[in-house]
């Protein structure tokens, strides 16, 4: 229905595009004043005479023109014109509260960011910091306005639905007892983003619906016999299968992915599903698949993981790639440092963004003999935990590194990534990323699709060749343990490792806490069956020093006499 509230929408969302696009300040701001003013009016403009439309409080001739035109079309060709020339992420961040036209024009016109999530993450790597009108107070209240709006679209990341996580469940196992609750679905399968928290609880529906019968009670938006469906006041929803009478059952089958369970039952149609978990593998007479590897349907292949063996969190051994306030990171190399040994890590990769990335402080050539000075020093200090001289260094355009030779041989390890230019074909991406990896001074391969979940497909890549490309140049390709990244995806790991690829579980962490990101990587490693031995970051640093070495003189031959 048109009304005054709909015009009044029309014109405000006209005004805030042009304000975004830079276009005609005066007109702009006229639609804007339009726009206020039609909300207030006592009349509905439907029913004033279009002639006297003109003479109303705060509408002048061009304003009345486009009322006419709303009411007869519904629609306004200016409007629409500018929507379609607008990125619909753009459009969005009029959402965020705390971020108007003008700091939208900056963040998309200078920051070449297009999403929300984009934005988050910008925020997260402290880039908002760098651009004039942004402190540190905006760049927080937009990155926690940005994280309540993405809450309510209903999508969280996993590290988001974990922060909450453990309030959910302990207030269901105290009204019904810890042996009538019990996780299932995609959290317990730790898939990486999640839209619906599932548990079995082995009571009556009714008495479960009465818990939830509270002052301000979550919305009910679906209910069968045996499930109740709630929308949390976050925007999570929550599914609680109820009645369960067979909880083994009611778990293995609601745990796995349709693919899984299907393939299950085909093979081993006579299962009984008495006892536990273990027991209905035991008489399926295979080996246990732990919950987070039953995604798909190749139980061979599933069943001959060697569980034991799988990565877990104590076996990261040392920070690979991490960035201090040099570029775009918030504390001191030296800050760094001593919160791994405070953890227990052997060894700190400190990887500041290269020149190219203005946008992120990168550092000078005389940067970076400067930082090498200080890490030295630092490492003479800190013995015997040890900081390595690295560098994202940026792939440029047409796949060149961002340094000369001579500049990438004066460190330890490069790690070579995307940053820029973000939208391209197949083709091109993979023109940069096999003629980066083919680089010999190239160690590791950041982030290799440059995706941000929820928020940014990466840019299209042939996994297959990429693989193949590392594994035949010994370059390791990185699982970047940001939980909005996880890029390489799991489902690409055991492609991987087959071939011989090494991985490396890496944090990118901004700052001291970004550490504790490993366990996102972690997670998403074990999905795809990474071993220890697999990850790069879970060598000692004896056994990290003696890779380095190797690489290079495989790489480099002779040239590698800059070794340290
Ligand atoms: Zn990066
Ligand atoms: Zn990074």
């Amino acid at each position: 229905m048109i009304d005054n509230y709909y015009i009044a929408d029309q014109f405000s969302l006209l005004s805030k595009l042009m304000d975004i696009h830079g276009e005609n300040s005066f007109k702009a701001r006229s639609y804007g004043a339009a726009a206020f003013n039609i909300e207030k009016l006592p009349e509905q403009l439907t029913q004033v005479p279009s002639e006297k439309l003109a003479s109303l409080k705060g509408i002048g001739e061009s304003v009345a023109k486009k009322v006419v035109e709303i009411i007869n079309t519904g629609k306004l060709q200016a409007l629409e014109e500018i929507v379609a020339k607008t990125p619909v992420g753009v459009i969005e961040m009029l959402s965020i509260k705390g971020i108007g036209p003008k700091k939208i024009s900056t963040i998309w016109k200078e920051m070449e960011i297009e999403s929300i999530g984009e934005l988050l993450y910008a925020c997260n790597e402290n880039r908002l910091l760098l651009y004039k009108g942004f402190g540190e107070k905006t760049q927080q209240n937009v990155q926690e306005a940005i994280e309540f709006y993405m809450q309510n679209q209903g999508s969280f990341l996993y590290a988001e639905v974990e922060a909450i996580f453990p309030a959910i469940e302990s207030y269901l196992v105290k009204c019904f007892g810890a042996d009538k609750v019990k996780v299932t679905g995609a959290f317990r399968r730790q898939q990486l983003t999640i839209d619906e928290v599932e548990f079995i609880i082995a009571k009556p529906k009714e008495q479960v619906k009465k818990v939830f019968q509270t002052a301000v009670p979550p919305e009910l938006i679906e209910e069968t016999v045996t499930s109740v469906f709630y929308k949390l006041k976050n925007g999570l929803k929550l599914k609680l299968h109820t009645d369960s009478t067979a909880l083994t059952k009611d778990l293995f089958l609601s745990t796995g992915s349709p693919e899984f369970v299907e393939a299950f039952l085909n093979k081993y149609p006579g299962t009984s599903f008495s006892g536990t978990e273990e027991d209905v593998f035991n008489q399926a007479g295979i080996s246990f698949i732990p919950a987070w590897l039953r995604e798909t349907g190749d139980l061979d292949r599933l069943s001959a993981v060697n569980v034991g063996s799988l990565i877990r969190e104590t076996d990261i051994k040392g920070i690979i790639h991490s960035h201090s306030n040099w570029s775009d990171g918030l504390n001191t190399v030296e800050e760094m440092a001593t919160a791994c040994i405070a953890r227990g890590f052997e060894y700190l990769v400190i990887s500041d963004h290269s020149k190219s990335a203005a946008y992120a402080g990168g550092l000078s050539e005389e940067k970076i003999r400067e930082q090498h000075r200080y890490v030295d020093e630092l490492n003479t200090k800190l013995a015997p935990f040890k900081i390595f001289k690295s560098i994202e260094c940026d792939i440029l355009g047409d796949g060149n590194m961002d340094y000369r030779d001579e500049v990438l041989a004066t460190f330890d390890l490069v790690i070579a990534s995307i940053h820029s230019n973000l939208k391209m074909t197949e083709e091109k991406a993979m023109m940069r990323l096999l003629k980066a990896v083919s680089n010999p001074y190239t160690t590791i391969l950041g982030h290799p699709t440059g995706r941000l979940l929820l928020s940014r497909n990466g840019y299209p890549v042939d996994h297959t060749k990429l693989i193949e490309a590392c594994v035949a140049n010994n370059v390791v390709i990185e699982l970047n343990a940001h939980p909005r990244r996880l890029d390489i995806d799991w489902r690409w790991i055991m492609a991987a490792t087959s071939k011989g690829a090494l991985i490396s579980i890496d944090p990118d962490a901004h700052n001291i806490e970004g550490f504790d990101d490993c366990k996102y990587g972690v997670l998403a490693a074990q999905k795809g069956a990474l071993t220890a031995k697999q990850n790069l970051s879970s060598f000692s640093l004896q056994e990290f020093e003696a890779f380095l070495r190797e690489v290079r003189i495989k790489k480099l031959g002779g040239k590698a006499n800059a070794i340290r």
